[in-house]
């Protein structure tokens, strides 16, 4: 049984029907965790569903307004009744969560349901469960396959290897699979001195800066699987970024943030790396530390999933202390005016086509990117448009959702084609893929470009 399930009832918020868009608190108490009553401020404009890039493309899916308040009602009015399936069709892309003017808690819905469909109803001998195991728990795969990072890349994008897989498993062979680094960012980490490192060099650049040395400039950075596995060279940014302004970072114990798991319905595995993720990182907040993370996705589940879906000790510390890289810097430092004073040189001296993720809006940083690099000389940014990528993570991943994610990446993938820019740019290391695969762009992370910008 859920956590959800075993929580006390509570009152619903008003819903905000104002002009002006406020969102609802609807779960004043984190305790309060059956979401029955939340349904109750929907009051069916289908503002959800218009902006569900699944139900555009995909006629059998129901949309969020069902998936979220409708099924709410029919478990109130009837205890026998089941998840109905569709549920497994809603890629978590959490659009839908920004749309409502009413505040009505949908993806804490959608996830929810999904975790009780999967746990009660699904076959777990089905391929369709082995397979969604297998993505859902990316950080497996590529812990083993960062091990043998060479071997890996040639047999994951070895064709037969391919071809087995959509077959035996559904994983489409449309897409190359993404590269393991040969050194890992916990491998770079450590060779290069680690936390202590960092202080060190932190307390220097404060010391050029006329800071104080003995300063709270002290960040616990959440590098998640991806930057950790895959792409290296964002991490290596973060942490020169961070301590070009002074910063000490630490990189503390931690487990795959949840995303792919919380899309697959794997609400168990999510709670134990949640579990581990919180414990090591509410330690830090005490200390004084914010936790930061490079990847919308990541920033997205510590600060709101967590608390929505976990009762763990210390995880609306850790929410509330958790912040994304650009967001972070945005906040506590001058980062416009540094920018604005920098030139950039060399290979990243280009013209990027921005794709904002659908993660990153609705933590309200969907501009950020654009508006900080508009100034920065030698480099030009823009904005391909507020549309899904339509990867949305392990969805566009599986063979029977392969040719819907590309038909919702259609109007991204005809921006970046008319944007000025050949290199694409992005937080979200699955957008970025998307991007690389319907646009044939390099595709690189706004944290490369401020190192290039300002480290030395
Ligand atoms: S999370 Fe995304 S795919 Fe799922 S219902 Fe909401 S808008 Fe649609
Ligand atoms: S947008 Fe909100 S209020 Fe409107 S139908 Fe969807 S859940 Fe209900």
């Amino acid at each position: 049984m859920s956590d959800a399930e075993e929580s006390p009832t509570f009152e619903p918020a008003a819903p905000n029907t104002g002009d002006e868009f406020e969102p609802v608190d609807v779960f004043p108490d984190s305790d309060d965790f059956d979401l029955r009553p939340g349904a109750d401020s929907c009051y069916k404009c289908s503002t959800c569903d218009t902006n569900c890039p699944v139900a555009e493309v995909d006629d059998d899916f129901p949309g969020p307004k069902f998936q979220g308040p409708e099924q709410w009602r029919l478990k109130q009015t009837d205890d026998d009744y089941t998840v109905d399936d569709s549920i497994m069709s809603c890629s978590n892309c959490m659009r839908c969560d920004n749309a409502c003017p009413s505040g009505v808690p949908l993806s804490q819905m959608h996830n929810t349901a999904r975790g009780e469909y999967v746990s009660e109803q699904m076959d777990t001998l089905s391929v369709e469960y082995v397979r969604n195991r297998i993505l859902a728990n990316y950080r497996t795969s590529a812990f083993l396959a960062s091990k043998v990072p060479r071997l890996a890349n040639v047999a994951m994008n070895f064709g037969p290897a391919r071809w087995l897989m959509e077959k035996t498993l559904g994983v489409t062979r449309e897409r190359d699979f993404p590269e393991f680094a040969t050194q890992t960012f916990r491998e770079w980490w450590a060779d290069r001195g680690g936390a202590d490192a960092s202080r060190r060099n932190a307390r220097e650049r404060r010391e050029r800066r006329g800071e104080p040395t003995d300063g709270e400039k002290k960040v616990a950075y959440f590098h998640g699987c991806y930057s950790n596995y895959n792409t290296p060279e964002v991490g290596k940014a973060m942490v020169r970024v961070y301590e070009h302004f002074g910063y000490e970072v630490v990189a503390p114990e931690q487990r795959c943030s949840g995303t792919p798991m919380f899309a697959n319905g794997m609400l168990a595995d999510a709670r134990r790396h949640a579990e581990v993720n919180v414990s090591s990182m509410s330690d830090l907040v005490e200390e004084g530390y914010d936790a930061v993370a490079s990847c919308t996705s990541c920033s997205m589940a510590l600060r709101q999933e967590y608390p929505e879906l976990f009762d763990i000790d210390g995880i609306e510390e850790v929410a509330a202390n958790t912040f994304e890289a650009l967001e972070y810097l945005r906040i506590n430092e001058d980062l416009t005016g540094a920018v604005r004073e920098a030139e950039v040189s060399g290979d990243l001296a280009r013209e990027f086509a921005y794709h904002a993720p659908c993660h990153a809006r609705n933590q309200g940083l969907d501009r950020q990117a654009v508006e900080l690099f508009r100034d920065l000389e030698g480099a030009g940014i823009e904005d391909v448009g507020e549309s899904c990528s339509g990867i949305s993570g392990t969805y566009g991943w599986k063979e029977e959702k392969y040719e819907k994610s590309m038909e919702i990446g259609e109007e991204m993938f005809e921006h970046m084609a008319h944007a000025e820019g050949e290199v694409g740019m992005t937080e979200c290391p699955t957008c970025a893929m998307q991007m690389e695969h319907g646009s044939g762009y390099e595709i690189r992370h706004p944290l490369e470009l401020l190192e290039a910008a300002l480290v030395e």
